[in-house]
């Protein structure tokens, strides 16, 4: 009976990813791998088999039975199986389904971190997410129910909504509704860690603005204390990270 484990692949380029997560990967005999993880990290395991199970948001390709039914599968035939999640396991990667399926079935697994999607867009705009006196919370939210509606909170300084990128006009309705005033400042990154990473500025009234500039990418949305930009405006240093990609629209 072989293990299965979980590593954050960090939210783009493939050296995000931890040295813990790599020295794991490098020994795995099976990779199943999602569709938000970079193809350049199959380097760093080019022996073992690659098994695509992409899912993107509710576009899902592998249905998640599926995917707990293979890990099952690959662990009783092989001996380390890596499940590669996008960003980190622990934040909105289904892995407590995947775990309850390994537990039933006796099998052993471990869990690396990765960085999660709202810490790479932080890092790369510089928009600390904690604040001094002002940005004492963070929350991690996913604006979208199971049934695909919207619904925002206000439950702390900062609220990093996640799988929003469809639906930012009724995002901004919802964050209204929950007690954010208009003029709130919001940050949009779309593929953040990538090369291709976008950025742009709003308020609460603005945001639904973002929906064409990030229309089809793994987008983030800041709101309150973490989105407002450090005094001295950070848009220089940003542009220079990567020249030919960056917008900033303005609110
Ligand atoms: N486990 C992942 C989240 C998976 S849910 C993590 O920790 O980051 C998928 C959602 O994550 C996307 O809808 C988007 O909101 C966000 N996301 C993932 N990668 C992203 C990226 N590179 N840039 C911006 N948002 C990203």
């Amino acid at each position: 009976m072989g293990t299965v484990v979980f590593i954050g692949a960090g939210p783009g380029a493939a050296d995000l990813i931890t040295l813990r997560g790599a020295r794991a990967l490098a020994r795995a005999d099976v990779v199943l791998f999602d569709a938000l993880t970079d193809p350049a990290l199959r380097e760093l395991a080019p022996q073992a088999r690659w098994v695509n199970v992409g899912k993107r948001g509710f576009s899902d390709s592998t249905g998640q039975d599926t995917i707990n039914a293979l890990l099952v599968k690959y662990a009783r035939e092989a001996q380390i199986v890596v499940r590669l999640k996008g960003g980190d396991p622990s934040v909105f990667g289904r892995l407590e389904e995947e775990l309850d399926a390994l537990a039933d079935a006796g099998i052993e697994c471990d869990v690396v971190p990765g960085i999660t999607a709202a810490l790479a867009a932080a890092a790369a705009t510089r928009r600390p997410l904690t604040r001094r006196g002002n940005g004492r919370s963070v929350s991690l939210t996913t604006a979208m129910t199971r049934s695909g509606d919207m619904h925002a909170t206000r439950s702390a300084d900062t609220e990093v909504f996640y799988m929003a990128g469809k639906q930012l006009a009724a995002l901004s309705r919802r964050l209204v509704e929950a007690g954010w005033p208009t003029g709130t400042p919001v940050l949009v990154v779309s593929r953040a860690g990538w090369p291709d990473q976008l950025q742009s500025d709003h308020t609460v009234a603005t945001l639904p603005r973002a929906s064409l500039l990030h229309a089809g990418r793994p987008t983030v949305v800041t709101v309150g204390a973490g989105a407002r930009p450090l005094r001295g405006a950070a848009s220089l240093e940003i542009s220079h990270t990567h020249p030919a990609r960056v917008e900033t629209l303005n609110p």
